[in-house]
Parts: structure tokens; C-alpha cells; sequence
């Protein structure tokens, strides 16, 4: 029995020692924990083994030292391993202290035992014929039990209380070492009364210590792990099927029993049922994976699906089964969907933004490479008006309502969308397009809202697609050009692009780029042409601005001016022209030479400069008498902003200056404007009144227009006389300066002056 004991605790003390060399190499948390446990359980296991190997008193006493102190160690180093293998932490010191207080005094009682004999001695026994020396034990030997115990019993009643308090599958972890716990604690109990001198609770204490450090260190949770997946995958929101190895169907999760609304766990339909619900026939065979995405209509709308199939396979690489998950991806794309349109919409009209329109257009030409498409510029006249008037709330309306007209007035085979402000866009076969649909809809086009409403003026310009490789944005600038052509008109709504017009285009930019070189060099000049009386006696001359171009030669006013007036550049040309005609004027007034010179001044003007301030002061630097120098404004220009307008002619009649109203009778006409304007000469021209086709009719016009104008004491005066007849015709009825063809056109200033010379 010795020897046989003795080979258990040897072996203990090997497994125990190999255990801590393992224990200390982990890199666990709990691994120092466990070492030091494995440790403290060898001294008392070796202080066993003393006391039953050998039959010297003195050796087994000191066994009894070492297996009692040892157990010291080992309570501590229980708790140690305690609190953190259960994840708790001493409350407070108090308690702490006197754990470790009394387990001082108990080992100090120890170290005083060799002298006063209170804890323990040994005497010799025999236990089946064989000498063994065993304990005599006094109050001190009581003392260390009941700290010992104390300890004990706390851990096991820390045990006690996690395996109850956790999840049943954390549970095992405790309740394992707490079963062994109390079976040693027993067998300690059993080994004090039963005055054996072999303490046999050591191999429980030697086990108790393995299987900490099999817990603490190896033990993974597989049932823990196992049943944490089932749980996952049950609760999963993905449908999932699991099939075996021959494809039959062994499980579906919730998920995919609410589904394909599987009754009763019948799983043997799933596949057909699959099948049929996503449309995968040809991609269910046995080994076959895949990953699709499907679409299936329902009552509340689509439900988008992302389905896919995999295998596993067992260790020896041999198919285990195949799964298939089905996830609902509807949110998901219904959120992405959204987000792409708002991204590609307009938020105010709903309509595509520039950048998608332009893209799908791009696209559309790009798949057509043969397609004749045309791409068309919708534009409103004077949009910033509405905003003026109404507010924008009521301009913002407007906007929705002209995006809606874009949408309800075009073909399906439209694609459209805003462009910027009051600005559409359409491509369409250029065979979609029928102008005169377009011209009629927008004659009346107006904005209603309740009592409101608003004429608006709608312009399409029209290119169509002749060179499908331009940038689109090109494309529906070349429409733009085209719509401005009709920009102000009232009667045509509808303008084609063609070629002449980038010519155009390009022709402005390049005369507007050499404006200011022409002006330094002289080659824009003033050509006057003779104003007479009725006696035929030259009396002034109107001043009419000519470019003698270097390349392209005598430019016409009709060719330049409309660009420079859309530029603004205007307001450079009138200033050197009145600074010419102030020029002229004293050099006549040195000559002796008693003229005046009529200048013209564009309604544009009023936009750049202060007009009779820049008037008076060049008339003063070059100490012009202000009479001399007539000024010409047309009714048209009058009528864009009156009130001011006026004021500026108040201004120059006050300085002086003679007023004349240029074109009298071509534009608006409001013989009741002349009365309240600062006007000393009306300008009538033959032409207009030409164009009447009806001679007794337009001499009915001009005769009244003369007389009134007599009545008024304005001086009338007829330009564009190009006869003889008219100009006596003219004289008869009264009126008092003339000025055409008839008597010379505008010439050089040179040629003038010898042309009066001549008539005198
Ligand atoms: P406007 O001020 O009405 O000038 C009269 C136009 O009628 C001139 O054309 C003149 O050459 C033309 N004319 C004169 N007599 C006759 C005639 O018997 N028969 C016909 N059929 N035409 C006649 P022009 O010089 O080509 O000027 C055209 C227009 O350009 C002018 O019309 C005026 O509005 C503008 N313009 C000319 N010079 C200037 C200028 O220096 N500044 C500004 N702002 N505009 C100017
Ligand atoms: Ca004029
Ligand atoms: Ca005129």
C-alpha cells in the first residue's frame, strides 16, 4: 500500500508539474492564476508522499510542515484562481485583510509548533503490520482547519452561487470543478476522522488541480458554441435551407418557414417550392452553386431577393451538404432606388436634372448611332419678372407648371428634363416634332393660380442632331442660339437652327473681340447725310456710324449694331460718335459754318453710362454750343423705362440740348406721349409708311401726324424722301425738315462739307 501510494503521488506530482509548465507558457488571462494553483498543489501532495514513504519520525514530521503550510498556499492560491476564473473581485479590504491575517497567524502557529507542541504531533501507529507516524493533533491543528474550511466553504459557496446564476450552458464550466470540489472536500473530511495516516484526498486535491487546468486553459464550450449557432441561424433574417448530401431538405430556419409557408416541418416540397417561387429551375442539381438576384412581383409591389447556394464538405473533402440563403433585399433597394432618383431629379419639377438628362441623351444617341433626333431649348421670356412680381413662391409654381407642360406636351418618345432656372430640355426623334403643334400651344400660354394669372412667353429653339458626336451641351446650345433668334417675338415660337447662325454666332464674337482697335484706329467714323428745309437749304445733318473694316470693308450700322446692343458694347461706339460729331462741330464753329448734327442714342445705352451727364460733359470739352448738337431717341426706347427716360430728356432740353424723337410712328406710337415729352422734333420715316402699300392712306397718316405735331409746336421732320414728288408732297402739307436719298445719302464728313458748299 505504501509503495502503491507512493507511485499516485509521485504520478500527481509529475501530471501537476507538467500541467504548470504548460500553464505557465499560455498566454490565457487566467493562465497565471491556474500555474500558480497547479503549484501551490504540489507541496502538499509531496508532503504526503513523505509522510507515507518513509518510516523516520523526523521525515514525516516534516511532511506534516510541508503538507500543512503547503495547504495554506493552496487555499490561497484558490482564491486567487477563484476570483478569476468566476469573474468576481473582493468587497473591499476589511474582509481581505483578515483572510489573509488569519492565514498568517496560522502559519506563524506552525512555525512556533517545533516548540510548544499547540498544533500537532506525530506518533507511531501500524497500520496493516506496516509503521506509520500519525498526527496528534491539538487546538492549533483546529485553528488551521477552521481557516482552511473557512476558505473552502467560501469558494465553494462562490461556485455554488455562478452555477446557479448562470445560463444553463455556461453552467458546466462551475459545476464540474464544483462536484469535485465537494468530493475532496468530503474525502478531507473523512480522511480527519478516520485517523488514517495516508491522507487519500490528495489525489482528489492532484485531480481537482488537472481538471482546473483542463477547464480554465482547454475547455472549449462546443454545446455553448453549438447551441449559439442554432440560435443565430434560427433567429438569422435570411432564409435558410439545408440540405444533405443526396439534396434532401433536413431543416429550414424560422425564417424560411414563414417564406414559403412550410406547414408541420414538411420539408420535402422546399425545392419545388423554391424553384418556383425564384425561378430557379436548371440551378438546383445536387452540386451546383450559385448566387442570383431576383425580382418578384407581389401585391404590395416588387421584393427583391439575393439567393445563393453553397456546399460543404466533410473533412475527407466528400460532400457533406449544400445550403441556400435567401436574403429579402427590398429595403435595401428600395433605398437605393430612391437615392437615384433624387440624385437624378429635380427636386422643384420632379423632371431629370442637367447632368442625368445630358447623360441619357448621350446614351440614347450613342446606342441610335443612325437615330435623327433633334434636342430642343425651351426658354421663357422674362422669367425674372414673375419673381419680381409675384414672388417666388408664385415663381416657383410657375416653374412646376412649365416642367409639367414640358412632360404632358412631348412625345413618350421624349426624354427631358430641367436645365437650369426657366430653362428645359427635350431630346426627341426629330419626326416626333411637329412645330405648329408647339406654335399654337404657346400662343395663349399663361400661368394660373387661382385669381392669378400670367402670360408667359415660351420660345422653343430647335437643333437637329446633324453631328451626333458633339457634347450634348453644345447641342442644346446650338437650340439656344436658334431661340434666341425669336427671343422677343411674340408671333413665332418655334426657331430651327441652322449653320448661317453659328457663322452668326461666330461673326459677333470676332467683330465684338476687334471693337476696341478699330475705335483707337479711326476706323469707325461718323457718315453725315443732310437734313434740309423746305426751301431745299441744308440745315444740319444726322450723324450715322459706318466700320470700314479692313477685311470685310464698308460695314452697315444694321450689321454691327444689334450685336454691340446685345454686348452692351454699344455705349462705346455712341460716345466716340458724339465725341466725332462734338469734334466736327467746333471745327465748324471756327469755319463759321452754322449746322447741327443729330446723334443717335440706343435705348442700350441707358444700361452703361449715365447718358446726359457723358452728353454735357463732352459738349463742354469741346465748347460746342449744346443747341448745335441734336440728340435722337426712338419711341421704343422711351417706352422701356418712361419715367426715367423722360428725366434724362428734361435734363438735356434744360442744358440746351434739342430733343428729337427718332422713328416716329414705327413701334408703339402714343401721340399722347408727345405731350408730356420734352420733344422739339419728331423723326417720321417715309419707309414705315411705305409699307402701308396704300398711298391715300399713308398720306392721310402723315397729314395728320403733321398737323398734330404743328399743333403741338413740334418741328416734323421726313426722312427716307427718296422723290421728288414726295418731297413737294411733303412741303405742301406743311411739314418743316426733310432728309433722304433724294437730296444724298450719309457720306464722308469731307464729302459733306463740299457738298453744302456745292448747294449754296
Ligand atoms: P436711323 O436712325 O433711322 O437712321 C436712318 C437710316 O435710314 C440710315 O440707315 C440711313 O442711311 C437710312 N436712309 C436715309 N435716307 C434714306 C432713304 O431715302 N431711303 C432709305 N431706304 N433709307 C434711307 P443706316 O445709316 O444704315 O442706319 C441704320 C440704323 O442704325 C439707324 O436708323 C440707327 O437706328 C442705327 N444707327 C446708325 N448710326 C448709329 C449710331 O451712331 N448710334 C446708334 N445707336 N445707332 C445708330
Ligand atoms: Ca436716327
Ligand atoms: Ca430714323
Amino acid at each position: 500500500m505504501r509503495v502503491a501510494f507512493s507511485l499516485i503521488f509521485i504520478s500527481l506530482i509529475a501530471a501537476l508539474g507538467i500541467c504548470r509548465f504548460f500553464a505557465c507558457r499560455s498566454h490565457k488571462s487566467i493562465a497565471p492564476a491556474v500555474a500558480m494553483l497547479l503549484g501551490a498543489l504540489i507541496p502538499p501532495v509531496s508532503g504526503n508522499l513523505l509522510i507515507i514513504a518513509y518510516t523516520n519520525q523526523h521525515v514525516a514530521t516534516l511532511g506534516y510542515y510541508i503538507y500543512f503550510l503547503g495547504m495554506n498556499y493552496v487555499m490561497f492560491a484558490l482564491l486567487r484562481f477563484t476570483f478569476d476564473y468566476c469573474l468576481i473581485k473582493w468587497r473591499g479590504n476589511k474582509l481581505k485583510n483578515l483572510v489573509y491575517g488569519l492565514m498568517l497567524i496560522d502559519t506563524i502557529q506552525y512555525a512556533l509548533n517545533p516548540f510548544f507542541k499547540q498544533a500537532f504531533e506525530t506518533k507511531e501507529i501500524i497500520v496493516d503490520s506496516a509503521p506509520y507516524f500519525s498526527l496528534l493533533a491539538h487546538w492549533g491543528q483546529t485553528f488551521h482547519r477552521i481557516v482552511d474550511y473557512g476558505i473552502f466553504f467560501a469558494v465553494l459557496l462562490i461556485f455554488i452561487v455562478k452555477v446557479i446564476d448562470s445560463p444553463r450552458i455556461y453552467s458546466e464550466r462551475y459545476s464540474t470543478l464544483l462536484i469535485a470540489m465537494i468530493v475532496i472536500g468530503l474525502w478531507e473530511t473523512f480522511y480527519i476522522f478516520s485517523n488514517n495516516p495516508i491522507d487519500r484526498s490528495m489525489i482528489g486535491f492532484g485531480v481537482f488541480g488537472l481538471l482546473v487546468y483542463y477547464f480554465a486553459l482547454h475547455y472549449r464550450p462546443m454545446r455553448l458554441l453549438d447551441r449559439m449557432l442554432a440560435n443565430i441561424v434560427s433567429d438569422m433574417s435570411d432564409a435558410l435551407f439545408f440540405f444533405d448530401a443526396v439534396g434532401r431538405c433536413i431543416w429550414v430556419n424560422s425564417r424560411g418557414i414563414e417564406l414559403l409557408d412550410i406547414e408541420n416541418e414538411d420539408f420535402e416540397h422546399v425545392t419545388d417550392r423554391l424553384c418556383q417561387r425564384f425561378d430557379l429551375n436548371g440551378l438546383m442539381n445536387l452540386d451546383n452553386t450559385f448566387h442570383v438576384k431576383r425580382t418578384v412581383h407581389g401585391d404590395d409591389g416588387d421584393r427583391y431577393y439575393v439567393i445563393e447556394k453553397r456546399s460543404t464538405s466533410d473533412d475527407r473533402g466528400h460532400l457533406a451538404g449544400t445550403y441556400i440563403t435567401v436574403r429579402d433585399n427590398t429595403e435595401e433597394q428600395r433605398a437605393f432606388e430612391k437615392e437615384k432618383f433624387i440624385a437624378h431629379h429635380d427636386e422643384l419639377t420632379g423632371l431629370y436634372t442637367r447632368e442625368y438628362l445630358y447623360k441619357r441623351i448621350r446614351d440614347r444617341l450613342l446606342a441610335n448611332q443612325n437615330g435623327d433626333y433633334c434636342v430642343v431649348f425651351v426658354d421663357a421670356n422674362n422669367f425674372k419678372v414673375i419673381n419680381d412680381i409675384y414672388g417666388n413662391e408664385f415663381g416657383d409654381y410657375a416653374l412646376k407648371v412649365l416642367g409639367n407642360w414640358v412632360r404632358n406636351n412631348f412625345p413618350e418618345s421624349s426624354i427631358y428634363g430641367r436645365i437650369s432656372g426657366d430653362m428645359f430640355g427635350i431630346c426627341l426623334p426629330f419626326k416626333d416634332f411637329h412645330p405648329e403643334k408647339y406654335e399654337t400651344e404657346l400662343e395663349n400660354f399663361s400661368i394660373k393660380d387661382g385669381k392669378l394669372e400670367h402670360p408667359l412667353l415660351v420660345h422653343l429653339g430647335v437643333y437637329r442632331i446633324t453631328e451626333p458626336g458633339l457634347d450634348v451641351s453644345v447641342m442644346f446650345d446650338r437650340a439656344r442660339m436658334a431661340l434666341n433668334t425669336i427671343k422677343d417675338e411674340f408671333s413665332k415660337h418655334v426657331a430651327f437652327y441652322d449653320d448661317n447662325m453659328r457663322d452668326r454666332v461666330l461673326w459677333d464674337q470676332m467683330i465684338s473681340s476687334q471693337l476696341h482697335e478699330a475705335l483707337q484706329r479711326g476706323e469707325v467714323r461718323p457718315y453725315l447725310q443732310p437734313v434740309v428745309d423746305a426751301n431745299g437749304v441744308v440745315v444740319g445733318a444726322e450723324a450715322l456710324v459706318r466700320w470700314i473694316h479692313p477685311i470685310d470693308g464698308l460695314l452697315s450700322p444694321a450689321s454691327f449694331i444689334p450685336v454691340f446692343e446685345r454686348n452692351g458694347m454699344i455705349a462705346e461706339i455712341d460716345k466716340h460718335m458724339w465725341r466725332c460729331a462734338c469734334e466736327i462741330l467746333a471745327r465748324w464753329k471756327k469755319e463759321g459754318r452754322d449746322l447741327f448734327i443729330s446723334v443717335n442714342i440706343s435705348p442700350k445705352d441707358f444700361y452703361f453710362m449715365d447718358v446726359a451727364e457723358e452728353i454735357k460733359s463732352i459738349v463742354k470739352e469741346y465748347g460746342v454750343d449744346p443747341s448745335k448738337m441734336r440728340v435722337e431717341i426712338t419711341e421704343s426706347a422711351m417706352m422701356e423705362d418712361i419715367e426715367n427716360r423722360v428725366k434724362v430728356l428734361n435734363d438735356l432740353e434744360k442744358h440746351g440740348f434739342l430733343v428729337e424723337m427718332d422713328d416716329f410712328g414705327a413701334g408703339y406710337s402714343s401721340l399722347n406721349m408727345l405731350k408730356d415729352m420734352p420733344v422739339e422734333v419728331i423723326k417720321l420715316d417715309m419707309v414705315f409708311l411705305k409699307e402701308t402699300n396704300n398711298d391715300t392712306k399713308a398720306k392721310k397718316i402723315l397729314n395728320h401726324i403733321v398737323k398734330l405735331s404743328d399743333d403741338l409746336g413740334v418741328t416734323s421732320l421726313t426722312e427716307g424722301v427718296e422723290t421728288r414728288d414726295q418731297y413737294s408732297m411733303l412741303v405742301d402739307m406743311g411739314c418743316k425738315l426733310f432728309q433722304g436719298y433724294y437730296f444724298a445719302k450719309p457720306m464722308p464728313v469731307e464729302e459733306f462739307e463740299i457738298f453744302c458748299e456745292k448747294r449754296s
